[in-house]
C-alpha cells in the first residue's frame, strides 16, 4: 500500500508556512503507516508528497505557486502508473487543499490510476472534524494551525499567531456563490477562522481522527481487491 500525500504552496495568513497542505497529507500518511506498520497485508509506505497544486484563489499573494488542472492530473497518474509498473497493486491520495478545482482534478486522477482517494471535503467526512471546519472557516485558521502545531510547531510564528484576530467566513458558501479570489472572500491576510485559538493539543485530537479515516479507507482499499 502506497500513501502519496498531496497539498499546495499557497499563503497559511502571515503566520503558518506556505506548505502547511503538504505537512497536513504527509503527517496523516505517516500516521497511518506507523499505525499499519505491523499488518502483513498492507505493509505501508509513504512516498514524497506533490507539493504543488491548483491554487488560484491565493494568486493575489506572494508565494501562492499554481500549477495547472492538467499538470496536477497528469503527474498523479505518471506516479501511479510508473510504481505499478514496479508490481505495487494499491496506491491511496491523501489531499489537503480543498480548492474545488483541486479536488476535482485529483478524483479524475484517482479515477484513472484506479487508486482510492481520500476525499476530507466530503460531508460525512466534516462532520467528524472540529467546530470551526464545519463552520466553513477552513484557511489558516484555528483547525490547520492546529494540525501544524502538532506536527512542525518551528514552522509557525506563534507570537504573530496569538495577536490575529478571528475572521468567520464559510468558505463553501463562498465558493459556491462564485467567488474565486480571497480578497473577494475578505480574507486579506490570507487566513480566515480563528488562528489565534490553535493549539497542538487540538491538532493532535484532529490528525488522529484523519488517521483513522485514511485507516478505514485503506482497508477497504485492500479488502476490495
Ligand atoms: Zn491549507
Amino acid at each position: 500500500m502506497l500513501l502519496l500525500p498531496v497539498g499546495a504552496v499557497e499563503p497559511h495568513g502571515p503566520h503558518a508556512p506556505l506548505g502547511t497542505d503538504s505537512i497536513i497529507s504527509s503527517a496523516i500518511c505517516e500516521r497511518a503507516a506507523v499505525t499499519l506498520a505491523g499488518d502483513p497485508a498492507i505493509r505501508p509506505l509513504v512516498l514524497p508528497a506533490i507539493s504543488f497544486g491548483v491554487t488560484r484563489y491565493a494568486a493575489a499573494f506572494t508565494g501562492a505557486v499554481t500549477i495547472s488542472e492538467a499538470t496536477l492530473r497528469t503527474l498523479v497518474v505518471e506516479i501511479c502508473s510508473s510504481l505499478r509498473a514496479q508490481g505495487f497493486r494499491h496506491l491511496v491520495i491523501v489531499n489537503s487543499h480543498f480548492e474545488p478545482a483541486q479536488v476535482a482534478t485529483l478524483r479524475a486522477a484517482a479515477e484513472d490510476a484506479k487508486a482510492g482517494f481520500l476525499d476530507l471535503t466530503r460531508r460525512v467526512v466534516a462532520e467528524q472534524l472540529t467546530p470551526e471546519f464545519r463552520s466553513g472557516a477552513a484557511h489558516a485558521g484555528r483547525y490547520e494551525t492546529s494540525l501544524v502545531l502538532a506536527t512542525r510547531p518551528e514552522l509557525v510564528e506563534a507570537d504573530l499567531m496569538r495577536r490575529l484576530p478571528a475572521y468567520q467566513l464559510n468558505m463553501r458558501e463562498a465558493m459556491a456563490s462564485g467567488q474565486t479570489d480571497f480578497l473577494a472572500m475578505g480574507m486579506d491576510r490570507a487566513y480566515c477562522g480563528a488562528p489565534a485559538e490553535a493549539t497542538a493539543d487540538e491538532g493532535e485530537a484532529t490528525l488522529t481522527t484523519l488517521t483513522s479515516l485514511l485507516i478505514d479507507l485503506i482497508r477497504a482499499q485492500v479488502a476490495s481487491a
